[in-house]
């Protein structure tokens, strides 16, 4: 089997295989762009090496020996030659991007001897010992384990005692000084000698990449990301070429648009007489890629037209890591480049008027989950600001929090519900966890396209970025720009889209929708063929619902009308009366109010469609604390307080514990309490009548859609159909209204599931409610499973994935499934839809879409990203 591919031989579409550095590097070669030659170790060599307990095989190994060779031949130099060597760099490279998780090691071959041969070969012993010592550095950071604070704090001393302020001033001798104590350090710390090798260095190295597949931030990246931990990484070995030549050579990395705003023009950073690390790993702040064109004018030109070719060949704004070694230009790697939301969007509209691609094609280019970044808060500017600091805009939207200065502190704070903003000089891949538990980042170092820059617009969160008049100091735990002092857990607010930061809190204001966003939408609509309505129970909701979409209301839950802190009396004493005189007279109070919210409803939705959830209270969250209760009591014993009052609270608390449930989401719930209590169905569906005859009689069209919840017998549904015609019998004769309606149920219990073809009998649409599907499928309380133990199964792989949050396919699609077709072959004109949280969720959509469903229903603010899920679900 064949493990190993040198680049000119692979085919770029084999992704799976080759990763994504390597399939592009791949066909990067093929187009015939300047791409230092190499070769590819295949995902699954790096899979086999897991399988056989992290070894690398013999077949492996000999595969990589005989791609060496070719490289060696190809370019004319030899590994550990000393009068000619090659140097490589080893990178990861997995099937989906992981910025920085994963580990590269850059100038393998270099030993003592090599060293002397590189310094002769280029006539620079400068360039040559420094790169050895980059290499050891290097090396024994992800190969052997050391911290490289070990390093880095020898450099320091080196600096301070010689008094230079850079690295770029350490001479030949310097780095060769350096070079000794860098071995001395390896020597103590790991008890062996720096390995001089390079056959050793080279698959150690191999060995180090593959299991930097399974280091921690590289787990949480795809647990956070939903990347299988299967697919493993592939490893790209790749002929050096040096950024570090002198003042004509330089590294950077170009996007081929700007990935925070979208604006089509060159956006990046690069250093000269620098190394690929030197620019994302943020330690030196670089150079704007602008000012590349006074710098080489000739290499510039060359970039901008390789940039645009590369856009056009992957149709897709790219990511582009460049090397200019001695005037001369070479391309390491392109890949789609990570975007914001808002420039995912007007890099799609704007490929689509620049004729790159179709709308169609443009509507897959943008993740929908991505979409709520921008209907998230802003700076509300009419607000007076105290600018603080001002840095790059490296990520947008904003965000209010405390300082702090660690990430594992941050992490820890965000537990206990603080909202946090990171601050660090800068942050490597080690920070993830505390960018990810933040609100914000700020670095006082680093460029644009840091690691903290590249992972916060990923998740898309607000991130500034190389705030150099910040100056931070770690061990006090504070900043301060110029005269102000920040100290750790005082509150500032940042505004990632300009880059600024201010002191204290500062009121946000309501997003709203740009034109481009809209526009993508209107396209998602033409090629959509299912509804996307929204949950919504009152008029701002309802409001909300239609700015971004929405084409009706998929459901209404009335239980939140009902918890109004004005009607809560009125309802606990519906609950609580104990005859029927009492309890119709807590529903006669009601009545109105409820007509009051229907009418309010229809008015705003202006004729589009409404699906009405007749109640559905798990009781325990209408009736009083029973807790509350006893103390009161006990309080009016002690003060020999009046007995009739006292009498009263203890009439109550008997009450409460009468309707006290052990399991109330199994309880008294949905169509159960109106089977008892039938009076009060009634009352709601008397509501919606009359209030329907108000608002037609304003000339607006309403067509109730009236829902039964939680029906698991189609004997429920059946009772239940028949009160609400009943009841719209006799607001025929009271109004003289006619009344266009449709009864339908919930279909959320396995057994409505599994009858959903006796029940469609009886109902003109089914809404799966896939919460409660979910909670009664699995048998996990939906208010208690996440907290206790789902997240430790997600973290664990027990479940994939949080079955609240993504459906379940395999187990409760397949009661949806089954729903859908029983239902369909009982009564053909069957509609349906869900309403449970899935509704908003991208692949539970594409699930909906493919079970041929009418209508999808989510929250408000998840519209358009449910409009944008389901138009790709039907390309
Ligand atoms: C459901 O169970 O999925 C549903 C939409 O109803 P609720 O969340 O109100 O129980
Ligand atoms: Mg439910």
């Amino acid at each position: 089997k064949k493990f190993v591919f040198m680049f000119d031989q692979a085919g770029s579409s084999e992704k799976e295989l080759l990763g994504g550095k390597g399939a592009n590097l791949a066909e990067m070669t093929r187009i015939g762009l300047p791409v230092p030659y190499g070769f590819t170790i295949s995902t699954a060599a790096c899979n086999a090496y897991f399988e056989a307990g992290q070894v690398i095989s013999s077949q492996v190994e000999m595969q990589v020996i005989e791609a060496l060779q070719t490289l060696e031949a190809k370019t004319g130099k030899r590994l550990g030659d000393p009068t000619n060597p090659l140097l490589v760099s080893v990178r990861s490279g997995a099937v989906h991007s992981m910025p920085g998780m994963m580990d590269t090691v850059l100038n393998l071959g270099m030993n003592d001897e090599t060293v002397e041969g590189m310094a002769e070969l280029t006539n620079n012993s400068r360039f040559a010992y420094d790169s050895y010592r980059r290499f050891i550095q290097m090396f024994s950071n992800v190969v052997l384990g050391l911290d490289n604070y070990y390093f880095e704090r020898h450099l320091e001393d080196t600096r301070e005692e010689k008094g230079y302020h850079s690295d770029t001033e350490l001479t030949a001798e310097d780095w060769k000084q350096v070079i000794k104590e860098f071995k001395t350090i390896v020597l103590t710390y790991t008890k062996k000698s720096f390995p001089e090798d390079p056959r050793e260095q080279l698959f150690l190295t191999i060995n180090a990449v593959f299991d930097s597949w399974n280091n921690q931030r590289a787990v949480l990246y795809r647990r956070l990301h939903h990347i299988p931990g299967h697919l493993g990484t592939a490893v790209n070995i790749q002929s050096m070429v040096f950024g570090n030549m002198g003042e004509d050579s330089g590294t950077g990395v170009a996007f081929t648009r700007n990935p925070s705003t979208g604006e089509s023009e060159l956006y990046g950073e690069y250093l000269i007489n620098a190394q690929g690390e030197d620019v994302v790993a943020g330690i030196r702040t670089p150079q704007p890629i602008a000012s590349l064109e006074q710098d080489m004018p000739d290499v510039y030109q060359q970039l901008l037209e390789t940039c645009q070719l590369l856009e056009n060949h992957y149709q897709d704004m790219q990511d582009i890591e460049f090397t200019v070694e001695s005037g001369k230009l070479f391309i390491l790697q392109t890949r789609t480049g990570k975007r914001t939301a808002q420039a995912a969007i007007r890099i799609a509209v704007e490929m689509v008027r620049e004729n790159i691609m179709d709308k169609r094609h443009a509507l897959l280019r943008v993740d929908p989950d991505q979409l709520d970044q921008l209907l998230h808060h802003r700076i509300d500017p009419e607000h007076n600001l105290t600018k603080l600091a001002a840095g790059l805009p490296a990520s947008p939207g904003a965000a209010t929090g405390q300082v702090v200065f660690d990430a594992d502190e941050a992490e820890v704070l965000s537990k206990d519900g603080k909202k946090v903003i990171l601050v660090r000089p800068e942050t490597t891949p080690e920070d993830i966890h505390g960018i990810v538990a933040s609100q914000a980042t700020i670095t006082s170092r680093g460029g644009m396209t840091s690691h903290a820059a590249v992972v916060a617009r990923g998740m898309g969160k607000a991130c500034i970025c190389g705030c150099e008049s910040l100056k931070i100091n770690l061990d006090s735990k504070q900043f301060n720009v110029e005269s102000t002092t920040v100290k750790h857990g005082d509150t500032i607010t940042i505004d990632g889209t300009t880059g600024e930061i201010f002191l204290g809190e500062i009121p946000m204001i309501e997003p709203e929708l740009s034109d481009e966003f809209k526009l993508l939408l209107s396209w998602a609509d033409e090629e959509t063929k299912m509804g996307v309505r929204a949950n919504a129970d009152n008029s701002v909701d309802a409001q909300k619902a239609l700015e971004f979409g929405a084409v009706g209301i998929g459901l209404c839950r009335t239980e939140h009308m009902f918890m109004d802190s004005s009607r809560i009396p009125t309802v606990q004493s519906m609950i609580l009366s104990e005859t029927m005189e009492e309890r119709k007279e807590a529903l006669d109070k009601l009545l109105p109010m409820q007509q009051q919210d229907f009418e309010t409803i229809f008015e705003t939705m202006q004729g589009h469609p409404i699906t009405i959830r007749l109640l559905d209270p798990p009781l325990h969250e209408f009736l009083p604390d029973k807790e509350d209760l006893l103390i009161e009591v006990t309080k009016l014993q002690m003060k020999n307080a009046d007995a009739s009052e006292l009498q009263e609270k203890q009439n109550i608390l008997r009450k409460v514990r009468l309707l006290e449930e052990s399991n109330p989401m199994l309880g008294l719930r949905g169509c159960r309490l109106a089977m008892i209590h039938p009076e009060i169905y009634e009352m709601q569906v008397k509501a919606i009548f009359n209030a329907t005859a108000n608002v037609m009689k304003r000339g607006i069209k309403v067509k109730p859609e009236i829902m039964i919840p939680l029906v698991s017998h189609v004997n429920e549904l059946k009772e239940m159909r028949q009160l609400v015609n009943q009841m719209a019998e006799q607001a025929k004769d009271e109004t003289g209204q006619e009344f266009d309606y449709q009864i339908g149920t919930m279909i959320e219990t396995p057994r409505a599931a599994l009858t959903a073809d006796q029940i469609a009998e009886k109902a003109d649409f089914f809404s799966f409610g896939t919460n409660d599907l979910t909670q009664t499928t699995f048998g996990y309380s939906r208010d208690d499973a996440e907290g206790k133990f789902l997240q430790h199964y997600v973290e664990n792989n027990v479940l994939p994935r949080n079955p609240f949050v993504s459906l379940d396919q395999e187990g409760v699609g397949k009661l949806v499934e089954s729903g859908v077709e029983l239902g369909r072959k009982a009564n053909p004109v069957l509609k349906t839809g869900i309403c449970g949280e899935h509704g908003g969720e991208k692949e539970s959509i594409q699930f909906c879409f493919d079970l041929g469903m009418d209508y999808v229903s989510c929250s408000p603010f998840r519209v358009p990203s449910a409009r944008l899920a389901a138009a790709q679900a039907t390309i």
